[in-house]
């Protein structure tokens, strides 16, 4: 098949999103009599899962302090249950387990979760929790100073890659071509639209772009020559002048490497996905000594396309210039160090009796990766020059199903309150969503 010199609806990326939209757009395009999967075009640099989607953790959770965010969640949520095995979606379920300073923050997670009707048990005073979670979940639970336990009944991990590829399936069913190793370069304006999408292998015309560049969305904006710095209304009223758009973090994330079975529940079937904050001391399961005394927080699953327990610690700001390739494991800057293993492995132990001397078999390898944040650290979903859209997960988004058939759905026209609290004029406006006491950037 020859290069396309136009197509009606071009998405950039072939992540969770671009993936996720291409598939939806075709779906409504067929249910609008509006066209179909034949009019959609998507292409990517890499190949279907280069970029942070293909290495994401998978964890699929409700557990957010932001209203709009819960709602969001809870419509993917209920995206990845259509088809759970075909994405290789585990509904195990996920708990938030805090310490006191974030109990009021938890509290009202769990009552907003109850009024839209999504289902969860808290569980309050030490006692209690640690009850809770040695009978329910882990004889040897072991972690103190936790005051608060929400236990999401959904929600739970999905395989990465075979996610993406089911996606890919299911959109190339619909007639989408998706076509890799095709490298945007630019994004050709008139009259404030993009007429034209850029590329190595030449210029491809359009009416709408979709962009879901994960980390690269820097790039993009760039391309769309959109503001490095922008205004915004705090929260306070007052006007915050020349905010940096976009900054880098770098998750942090490793595997044990112990038989998934090692970690099963008290039943011995899979547990939630296990999300623990602590204000305790962290001490060395190795040698003794204080890894911290500040709020720290580690998730955990047992999970067999990594192969052992995986999950990972609160993400660092990249300072400095960033390249963002070549990306995720091949990076020579930012994949995890030593003292992240230290202390993933030894906040492990201080929750679980088992893991204890286990720090002795982590798995030696590259994992981990960098996400660009929007300045409050949530997504912006919105259009751009007239007929561009940009999905800005801000690094929230394997989960993030949903977004796709919300977006496939705006582009024809029908306008989805659910994606309104994202908009870029937020920031201008004020309008901006709660933060809450938790050591992570996305909660
Ligand atoms: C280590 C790590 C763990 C994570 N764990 C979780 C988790 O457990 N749960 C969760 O919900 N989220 C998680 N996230 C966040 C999540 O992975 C991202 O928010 C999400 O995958 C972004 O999806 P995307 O489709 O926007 O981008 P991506 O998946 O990054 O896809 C973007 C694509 O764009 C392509 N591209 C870039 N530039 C160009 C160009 N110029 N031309 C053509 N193509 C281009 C890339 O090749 C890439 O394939 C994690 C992120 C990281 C880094």
């Amino acid at each position: 098949m020859s290069f396309p010199a136009n197509a009606k609806y071009v998405i950039i990326g072939a992540g969770i999103h671009g993936l996720s939209t291409a598939w939806h757009l075709a779906l409504e395009l067929k249910a609008k009599k509006a066209g179909s999967g034949k009019d959609v075009l998507v292409i990517d640099k890499g190949a279907i899962g280069a970029g942070a989607s293909g290495i994401a953790c998978g964890i699929i959770r409700n557990n957010y302090f932001q209203p709009a965010m819960r709602e969001l969640m809870a419509h993917s949520v209920a995206l990845w249950e259509e088809d759970a095995e075909g994405y290789g979606y585990h509904p195990v379920g996920y708990m938030q387990i805090s310490p006191e300073v974030m109990h009021t923050d938890v509290a009202e997670i769990h009552k907003q979760q109850n009024q839209i009707g999504y289902e969860s048990v808290f569980i309050e005073g030490e006692n209690d929790c640690m009850k809770y979670m040695k009978e329910n979940i882990f004889h040897d639970w072991q972690a103190k100073n936790i005051t608060s336990v929400l236990h999401e009944k959904k929600g739970g991990y999905a395989h990465n890659t075979k996610s993406l590829y089911r996606l890919a399936d299911k959109a190339e069913a619909e007639g989408v071509r998706i076509i890799t190793g095709v490298e945007v370069t630019g994004l050709k304006t008139d009259n404030d639209a993009v007429t034209a999408v850029e590329t190595a292998k030449g210029d491809i015309e359009c009416e709408w772009v979709i962009i879901g560049a994960g980390p690269w969305a820097k790039g993009f904006w760039d391309m769309l020559a959109l503001p490095n710095e922008i205004d915004i209304k705090g929260k306070d009223g007052k006007l915050h002048k020349g905010v940096q758009m976009w900054t880098y973090w770098c998750l942090v994330e490793g595997t044990l490497g112990v038989p998934p079975e090692y970690a099963m529940n008290n039943e011995g079937k899979m547990p939630p996905v296990i999300h623990v904050d602590s204000d305790a001391p962290l001490y060395s399961s190795e040698d003794g000594s204080l890894i911290t005394d500040k709020l720290w927080g580690i998730y955990y699953k047992p999970d067999f396309h990594f192969g052992g327990v995986q999950g990972g610690a609160a993400p660092y700001i990249v300072k400095g210039d960033v390249s963002v390739d070549p990306y995720g494991i091949d990076s020579p800057d930012f994949t995890v160090t030593p003292e992240f293993v230290h202390m993933w492995t030894s906040a492990l132990a201080y929750c679980q009796k088992r893991y204890e001397d286990r720090y002795k078999v982590y798995k030696n390898e590259p994992s981990g990766g960098i996400g660009a944040f929007t300045p409050d650290n949530f997504p912006v979903f919105d259009v751009f020059k007239q007929n561009c859209f940009m999905i800005l997960d801000s690094n929230h988004g394997y989960k993030m199903l949903g977004i796709g058939k919300l977006v496939a759905k705006q582009i024809l026209g029908e306008e989805q309150a659910l994606l309104k609290p994202f908009r870029f004029d937020r920031y201008a406006k004020g309008e901006l969503h709660p933060v809450s006491h938790s050591p992570f950037p996305w909660s």
